[in-house]
């Protein structure tokens, strides 16, 4: 499935469907207090060349940070994508994907803000808060 051109995505209730071309082979795990919050234990992000969505009626979005925007499904309540606002790029659920329990791990971010009962096996990097907004602030980006 992960060399599949496209995978395909739905949230529980099926109102919302989403696809994805050429995705990833592997997800990034987000630990940060926000993406626990959000999912319960880390965010397990998806992404590729180009999505389509539709249902979009029953999305609901929350702005979480001056910097992003996370989507749930207002019906069943499945948690769909994030969205970074200063670029428009969007990462989804791994989750919802067919196949998508094969993919690999690319790296684990904010690691130091992770629940001990999510250790996760794998020889990726890993990287802490403080490493992954240094990063993004090289990249050009501005946090408050
Ligand atoms: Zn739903
Ligand atoms: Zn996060």
């Amino acid at each position: 499935m992960a060399d599949a051109a496209t995978i395909e995505g739905h949230c529980l209730c099926r109102a919302v469907r989403i696809t994805i071309s050429h995705p990833k082979h592997h997800v990034e795990i987000c630990h940060c207090d926000m993406c626990r919050r959000w999912g319960g234990a880390f965010y397990p992000a998806l992404t590729g060349e180009s999505f389509a969505i539709a249902g979009e009626d029953a999305v609901t979005t929350f702005q979480s940070s001056s910097w992003a925007e996370r989507a749930f499904c207002g019906t069943c309540g499945s948690n769909l994508w994030y969205k970074f606002l200063p670029t428009g790029n969007r990462s989804f659920v791994a989750g919802l994907f067919d196949g998508a329990e094969t993919l690999g791990i690319e790296k684990e971010i904010f690691v130091d803000e992770k629940a001990r009962w999510t250790d996760l096996a794998g020889d990726h990097p890993r990287q802490t808060g403080a490493e992954v907004i240094a990063e993004a602030r090289e990249a050009g980006f501005e946090f408050d």
